[in-house]
C-alpha cells in the first residue's frame, strides 16, 4: 500500500550513496570521503543512519531501529514526508487547525494543496470532517496531540477511526507527548502501516538547540524517507550530544514532572485574577490563556516587564488569547505578579 502513495519519482529514485553508508567497517586508514585526514572532534564525517542514537532511542520507546527515522527537527521530518508522498501541484495535505503552523508552511513551499480541518468548540475533531471529500490526493493527514497551541489531546477513538479510514499516511505530531497523561500511539505502529508518530528532543528533553527530530512507522516508510533525506542530515557532535541526553532520562522525566505541577499551580494562580477570563486545559507545557482585556496591550505590557508570551488570538476560537509557557518556579510567579499588577 506504501509504495502507491510514495511519488513515483521517489519510488524510482537512485538515493545519493555516500561514502560512509557505503563502508561501514572499522579500518585504520579511511581514504574514502575526501576528508581532512588530521583528528578532531568532527574530521570524518557523521553515521548517515546515526544507528548508535536509534540503538538508544530504540531502548528508550521499545521500537525496533527498523522503526526509526531521524531528522534535523521534526520540522525536516515534515518537509522530508511532505516531498516523499505529496506531488507538487496535484496532491493536497489535511491538517488540524489551530495547530503548529509548519504543516502550512511545508506544504506551501513544496506548492501542495492545504486543506485545513477545523477543531470543534473543545479543540477536538470530528471525525466526519477529517474523512469529508477524500479522494485520492489525500496524501497526508497531520493530526497534532497534544495539539499545539491549544493544549489538549484530540480524542483517541476519533484519531484511531481516523487512522483505519483515511487512504493515505496519517501523521500524529506527538511533540508534547511526555507532559500528557494520555500514552503515545506509538505502539500502533506495527499494526497501522499508514500510520507515522512524530516525536522530539526540543520540549520534554530539553534540547531544543540540538535539532533532533524523531520518527516512528512502518520500515517500508522509514525506507522512503531514508532515501529522500540529506545523507548527512545530523552532525557527529548532535548524535553525541543526544545520546548524552538520553542518558539522563532519569532526570529530565523529574523536571518533566515538576513543569507539570507548575502547570496546574499556574492556572490555579491565573484562575484567582480578575482579567483571566478562561484557562484551557493542557496536557503540554503551555497554557491557552484567555484574558478580559486586549491580548495584543497585555503582550506589550509584559514585554516591557521583560517577559515574552505568544499572542494566538488571531487563531479561531482562541480571541483574546495568549499561549503561555510553564517556565521555571520563580519565572511563573514573577508572570503571575506581573499580570496581577496590570490587572
Ligand atoms: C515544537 C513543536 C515541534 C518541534 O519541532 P522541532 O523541529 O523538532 O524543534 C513539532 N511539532 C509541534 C506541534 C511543536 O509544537
Amino acid at each position: 500500500m506504501i509504495d502507491k502513495l510514495v511519488r513515483e519519482n521517489i519510488v524510482s529514485l537512485r538515493p545519493f550513496s555516500s561514502a560512509r553508508a557505503e563502508y561501514e567497517g572499522d579500518a585504520d586508514i579511511l581514504l574514502d570521503a575526501n576528508e581532512n585526514p588530521f583528528p578532531t572532534a568532527y574530521n570524518r564525517y557523521p553515521d548517515p543512519y546515526q544507528k548508535k542514537l536509534k540503538k538508544e532511542i530504540s531502548k528508550w520507546r521499545n521500537v525496533d531501529p527498523e522503526n526509526i527515522f531521524l531528522g534535523n527537527g521534526s520540522d525536516e521530518i515534515i518537509d522530508i514526508l511532505v516531498r516523499t508522498f505529496c506531488e507538487p501541484k496535484a496532491d493536497r495535505i489535511r491538517y488540524v487547525y489551530p495547530s503548529f503552523g509548519m504543516y502550512e508552511v511545508v506544504a506551501d513551499i513544496n506548492d501542495v494543496e492545504k486543506w485545513p480541518i477545523h477543531l470543534n468548540k473543545q479543540f477536538d475533531i470530528d471525525v466526519e470532517h477529517a474523512l469529508r471529500d477524500i479522494d485520492k490526493s489525500d496524501k497526508i493527514l497531520f493530526l497534532c496531540s497534544p495539539n499545539n497551541p491549544t493544549g489538549n489531546c484530540l480524542n483517541y477513538d476519533s484519531i484511531h477511526t481516523i487512522i483505519e479510514n483515511f487512504p493515505g499516511i496519517v501523521v500524529i505530531d506527538e511533540a508534547y507527548i511526555d507532559f500528557a497523561e494520555s500514552p503515545s500511539l506509538i505502539g500502533s505502529i506495527t499494526e497501522r502501516e499508514n500510520l507515522v508518530i512524530l516525536q522530539t528532543f526540543s520540549k520534554a528533553l530539553g534540547a531544543a538547540g540540538l535539532r533532533v527530530g524523531m520518527s516512528f512507522a512502518n520500515e517500508n516508510i522509514v525506507r522512503y524517507l531514508n532515501k529522500v533525506k540529506p545523507p548527512y542530515n545530523i552532525g557527529s557532535i548532535v548524535q553525541n550530544n543526544a545520546l548524552e541526553v538520553l542518558q539522563q532520562i532519569k532526570q529530565l522525566n523529574q523536571q518533566i514532572q515538576l513543569i507539570k505541577s507548575e502547570r496546574d499551580e499556574l492556572k490555579n494562580s491565573l484562575l484567582d485574577l480578575e482579567i483571566i477570563e478562561h484557562v484551557f486545559p493542557s496536557d503540554a507545557n503551555f497554557l491557552l490563556v484567555r484574558f478580559k482585556g486586549n491580548p495584543t496591550v497585555i503582550l506589550e505590557y509584559l514585554r516591557d516587564k521583560g517577559i515574552v508570551v505568544r499572542n494566538r488570538s488571531k487563531l479561531p476560537g482562541c480571541d483574546r488569547c495568549l499561549r503561555l509557557t510553564i517556565g521555571t518556579p520563580l519565572e511563573n510567579k514573577s508572570l503571575v505578579q506581573a499580570i496581577r499588577e496590570y490587572s
